[in-house]
Order: structure tokens, then sequence, then C-alpha cells
């Protein structure tokens, strides 16, 4: 009786075996070691450094122009970092030479909630070929506090490298929320909140380059897992925090008319409207974070808030626009569905009324949808214009204290 050599299964067990020079192999084994194989290869031209093309910062601009609106300043010092990121893995340093060695540029960006810099850090993995990860900082707490520790940030990145370090330790690694570890007070005898200057002392070590332990589970529930090393010296760091109340910091800086790192000596010269455009790495330790993180963060960028304009055209000009996303929904389902202009104003309109930013396009979208989503799929409609007394009527029934909080 011929069987499988792989699985033992007998032929009659099998849709197809077939054979070769001194054994057998089953459909359900080909097709397992096609998956194995597919898998593998995968892995291999996905994090192999030697396979990297390097997009000139015009280009890797270029790709996040298509997702995210406006933010120019900062999209310029992102692409450069990615750039010269790449850059720095493809040149092998020889350490026992004189050659120039590049440093890396962590990178900080500086801009309130929605305004894009989670989106941002979203769009440049998306064309990366190195791990990446995004963590959020408020997570983050000493050992023996509850919450992780900041080796975790590291499981995450050796998980999403498949345990590869090698591809891990080239890797990026976006914090998110980097402003909620500050301290309370820059003056640190005032005050006893050592907790969030632990987090920093921790986050330190990673940012500076050394060789961590790492759990390969992450977290306290594995204590006897065997830990692997990783050397951060290559991997970048993108920061990312709102500094609520930065503003004030960065208005006594330019009142008090210290010539600072952005130069502007001519006090009536600034524009008071948004002032997180002049911020300066004195800011950020004004604003708690110690002296050596700020250093390790050579690369401070700002996001500028998201007027009228702007949201405007984040509904309907990214490559995913939220509009794009309900014209293929419907499409789906062979509706032609198309907003009046009125409906579109209107929607960013009670966006900023709400204080909901970029963040809120979406839930408005939603109340106004939600009925439309639900009845159309089961009628015979073959095409649906949205007007603004439908799209009035959905909102004002919607639940708007909700969405406020939301
Ligand atoms: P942040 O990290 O700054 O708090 P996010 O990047 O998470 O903000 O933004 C929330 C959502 O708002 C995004 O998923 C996106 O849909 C939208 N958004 C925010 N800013 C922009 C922008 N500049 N261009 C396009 N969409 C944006």
């Amino acid at each position: 009786m011929d069987r499988c050599s792989f699985c033992g299964r007998e032929k009659r067990d099998t849709n197809l075996l077939i054979a070769g020079i001194s054994g057998h192999i089953c459909d359900s084994c080909i097709e397992q070691a096609h998956s194995i194989l597919q898998e593998e290869l995968k892995k291999k031209s996905e994090f192999d450094v030697n396979q990297i093309k390097l997009s000139k910062p015009y280009e890797i601009k270029h790709f996040l122009d298509q997702y995210v609106i406006g933010q120019d300043y900062a999209k310029k010092f992102i692409s450069v970092a990615v750039y010269n990121h790449y850059k720095r893995l493809v040149h092998v340093h020889k350490e026992d030479t004189n050659e120039v060695e590049i440093e890396k540029s962590n990178i900080i960006l500086v801009g309130e909630t929605g305004t894009g810099k989670t989106l941002l850090a979203r769009t440049i993995a998306k064309m990366l070929h190195v791990p990446f990860t995004i963590v959020d900082a408020t997570v983050l707490t000493e050992a023996g506090y509850v919450g992780e520790d900041i080796e975790s940030i590291l499981t995450r990145l050796l998980q999403v490298a498949d345990y590869n370090v090698e591809a891990a330790e080239k890797g990026i690694v976006f914090i998110d929320e980097i402003d909620k570890i500050a301290r309370k007070s820059d003056n640190p005898s005032i005050t006893r909140d050592v907790s969030g200057e632990g987090v920093q002392q921790g986050l330190l070590k990673l940012l500076e380059g050394s060789i961590v332990n790492v759990p390969p589970q992450g977290g306290r529930k594995h204590p006897d897992q065997k830990m692997i090393p990783v050397n951060t010296k290559n991997i970048l760091f993108i920061c990312g925090g709102a500094f609520d109340g930065i503003e004030k910091k960065i208005g006594q800086r330019l009142n008090t008319k210290t010539v600072g790192y952005t130069a502007v000596k001519d006090a009536d010269k600034v524009d008071r409207s948004n002032l997180l455009q002049y911020v300066a790495p004195q800011d950020l330790k004004a604003f708690g974070l110690i002296p050596e993180i700020v250093g390790r963060l050579p690369v401070l960028a700002f996001l500028n808030p998201l007027d009228k304009t702007a949201l405007r055209s984040i509904l309907t000009e990214p490559r995913n626009a939220i509009i794009k996303q309900y014209e293929l929904l419907f499409d789906m389902d062979g509706i032609k569905l198309s907003f009046e202009d009125t409906v579109l104003d209107y929607i960013v309109e009670k966006s900023i009324e709400f204080k909901l930013g970029a963040r809120g396009l979406r839930s408005i979208c939603e109340a106004i949808m939600i009925d439309d989503m639900f009845d159309l799929p089961s009628k015979e409609v073959k095409e649906i214009n949205v007007d603004l007394d439908y799209a009035k009527e959905k909102f004002e029934k919607s639940d708007v204290k909700r969405l406020k909080a939301a």
C-alpha cells in the first residue's frame, strides 16, 4: 500500500498522492509545504537589509503626501531621518578605522492630538522594509510598578520581526504619548514625582544604544522565559506627543526674548496663534523631559493644528479618505454613492464645533450613514445622493453627547 512519506496517510485517505524516486507526497503535505515556503520567502524579502532600495527623501515625502494632508514640515524631517536611517544600515562601519560613523537621529514630533502623528508613523511603516512597531508610553512604568517594563517595547519589535534579532536591531519604533512620562515640574528638587523620571531613565538606555535583555513573550507572566539580548544601537526611535500646555512655556521663552534655537529675535513678529511652530529643545525640558532624553532626540518637528481647509481635504483627498471608503463600501453592493458638497462642509463644521478634530470626521460620517448602511443593501437601490437636509436630520438624531465625549 502506497503512503505519503511525510504524514503517513494511505493513498485512499488522500486526494492525490504523487510518487517520487523513493517516496510519496500527498496533496495536503504539498499545500502545507507550499505555505511554509511562502512564509519563509516573505520573511526573507521583508527584512533583508541587503534588499533595501534606498528611497530618496523626495520619494518618501511624496508617498506620505498620498495619505497625510499638510504637515509638510514634519514630513520633510521624517523623510530625511528615515533616508539617513537606511543609509546607516547599508553603510558598514569599520570599527578599527578612522572612518566617520553616522549617528542615528531619533525624532520627536510635537503636535495636538489628532493632527496626524500616528498616521505619519503608520504611513512610513507601509513603505518600510524594516520591522516597525508603535507603542504607547503611557503603559510603561518602572519595574515593580503596575504596567509594562520598558523592555516590552523591544518585545513588540522582536515579535514583528518574527524573532529575527538581526532584523529587529535595524527596526523603527514609534513611541506615542511620550509627553505622559514627563515629570510634573522641571525642577527635580520641588517634586518627588520620580516615577516619570524612572521611565525616562529606562527609555534613555534604549535611545542611547545599549544591549538590552528582552523577554521574548513580554510582561511578567512568564518569569522563567529566556531573555534575548537586543542591541538598540541601530534602532530608530520616533516619539510623538501632544505636550498639552507647552505653548505657555514657548510663549514665556519668547517673551523673555532669549535668542533660542529657532532664533526668533523679534517678539513682535511671533505668530501667537500657533506657538508650537517655535518649539525648541529647552521647551521640552521645561515641560518635564530630562535633558538627556531631549539630547537623544535631536530631530524636533512640529505638526500644525488642522484648520477647516485641512479637515475638508482630509475627508476626500487622502488615498484612503473616509468618503472614498464609504463609496467603495456602497459600490460593493452595486450602489453609486455621492455626497453634496454642502454635506461635506457640514461634517467639517460639526467636527470643529464639537472640538473633535480629524478624529471626529469619521464618527460624524458614521452617524449620518448608519441607517443607509443598514437598509440599502436589502433594497433595490442603484444610486444614492446624500443631501444637507438628510445629513442634518441624521446627525441631530444621533447621540451627539456620546460623540463629544469620544
Ligand atoms: P495623533 O497621533 O496626532 O493624535 P492621528 O494620527 O491618530 O493623530 O489622527 C487621527 C485620525 O485623524 C487619523 O487616523 C486620520 O484619519 C485623521 N488625520 C489626522 N491628521 C491627518 C492628516 N494630516 N491628514 C489626513 N488624515 C489625518
